[in-house]
């Protein structure tokens, strides 16, 4: 795994939270861009193509997102836990590193 892949730290904010990786990166992510790439069974069909991610993300805009419960899976992932439902989807560290490049605001520098 390389550094840009590694996930040191979380701080979980109640809108969105910054993610820190081994090679120094930081960066601000909000929940439903967090909530949008959801690898779940339930969630992944969803992204398939562009009107059904169209669909998915007006249905997750009007949800709450409410701050998601976080929990290390062995050294390569989170599992996120929204009160909205989903609580299955495993977020690996290079998907977490993926989406924080496209959708995350970088911090600091
Ligand atoms: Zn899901």
């Amino acid at each position: 795994m390389s550094e840009s892949d590694e996930l040191t730290d979380l701080e979980r904010a109640d809108e969105d939270c910054v993610l820190r990786f081994a090679d120094g990166a930081a960066f601000t992510l909000g929940y439903v861009e967090l909530r949008l790439v959801c690898p779940c069974a339930k969630c992944r069909p969803r992204q398939e193509n562009e009107q059904r991610m169209i669909e998915f993300r007006e249905e997750v805009m009007r949800l709450r997102m409410a701050k998601p419960k976080a929990e290390l899976v062995g050294r390569y992932g989170l599992r996120f836990e929204w009160s909205t439902g989903c609580s299955s989807g495993l977020y690996s560290f290079p998907l977490l590193r993926q989406v924080c490049e496209i959708d995350g605001s970088v911090l600091g520098e």
